[in-house]
C-alpha cells in the first residue's frame, strides 16, 4: 500500500517530566459540567451531561514554563475561554462502569476549551452543529499531562484561570456535575474510549471574551500551569 501524499502527523501532547510524547486519537468535550456555569449559559445546572468534539490536531500543546502563542481565530468577534480539566486515556473500553473508570485514565493535564461564542449562540438558536465554533484550529491549548501516578486523585483541585493577571475562574475540581469517573462511564456507552483520548471535562463559571495581546494564565494544583498569549 502507498499513500496518495504523506499523511497528516498524529497530533501530540508533551508529558510532564519525560521526552515522551502522548499521542492524540480523539478529543471529546463535556458542556456544562459546572453548576454555575451551566447557569451562565442559561441552563438549569441538573441536566444530563453532553458531548462535542473537537479534531486531535486542534491541540495546541503548551511547554511547562513557556507562554505559547495563539492566533486569534478567524470568523469570530467573541472568543471565549473555558478552562478545564483534562483527562487522558490510556486503555480503551467500552460501556466502563464507574468504579473501573479511573483505570482507563493514563494522565490529566489543564486546558482550555477556547470557543467562538457568537458562532456557538447562532448554531444554538439554529439548531445546527456546534464544530466551527468549538473545534476550530488550536481550540485546545494544552499544557503538559501529569501521569495518574504522578497527578494522584483530582478530586478536590483548585481550577483557575487568570487574564491580563485579573483570575476570570476560579473553583474546585469537586464541584464538577459528573465527574471524571462518571463522564468516562456514561461517555463508554456512546463511543469506545481508545488510548490517545482527552476528554475535556468542562469549565467552571465566570467565561468571558479574550482579545489579540491578551495573557491567559491558568492552573489546576498538581497540574501545573499553562500561559498563553493572544496574537
Ligand atoms: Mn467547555
Amino acid at each position: 500500500m502507498e499513500f496518495t501524499f504523506p499523511p497528516a502527523v498524529v497530533a501530540t501532547v508533551p508529558v510532564a517530566g519525560s521526552d515522551q510524547v502522548f499521542p492524540v486519537h480523539r478529543i471529546y468535550c463535556v458542556g456544562r459540567n459546572y453548576v454555575e456555569h451551566a447557569k451562565e449559559m442559561g441552563g438549569t445546572g441538573r441536566e444530563a451531561p453532553f458531548f462535542f468534539m473537537k479534531p486531535a490536531d486542534a491541540v495546541l500543546p503548551l511547554p511547562a514554563g513557556v507562554v505559547g502563542e495563539m492566533h486569534y481565530p478567524s470568523q469570530t468577534a467573541d472568543l471565549h475561554h473555558e478552562i478545564e480539566l483534562v483527562a487522558a486515556i490510556g486503555a480503551a473500553g467500552r460501556d466502563i462502569a464507574v468504579a473501573d473508570a479511573l483505570k482507563h485514565v493514563w494522565g490529566y493535564a489543564v486546558g482550555i476549551d477556547m470557543t467562538r461564542r457568537d458562532l456557538q449562540a447562532e448554531a444554538k438558536k439554529l439548531s445546527r452543529p456546534w464544530c466551527l465554533s468549538k473545534g476550530f484550529d488550536e481550540s485546545a491549548p494544552i499544557g503538559p499531562i501529569h501521569r495518574i501516578t504522578d497527578a494522584g486523585v483530582m478530586d478536590r483541585a483548585r481550577i483557575h484561570l487568570d487574564v491580563n493577571g485579573v483570575t476570570r475562574q476560579d473553583s474546585t475540581v469537586d464541584k464538577l456535575i459528573w465527574s471524571v469517573a462518571e463522564t468516562i462511564s456514561i461517555l463508554s456507552g456512546y463511543v469506545e474510549l481508545l488510548p490517545g483520548d482527552l476528554i475535556f471535562s468542562g469549565t467552571p463559571a465566570g467565561v468571558a471574551a479574550v482579545g489579540r495581546g491578551d495573557l491567559l494564565e491558568g492552573g489546576i494544583d498538581g497540574l501545573g500551569t499553562i500561559a498563553l498569549r493572544l496574537v
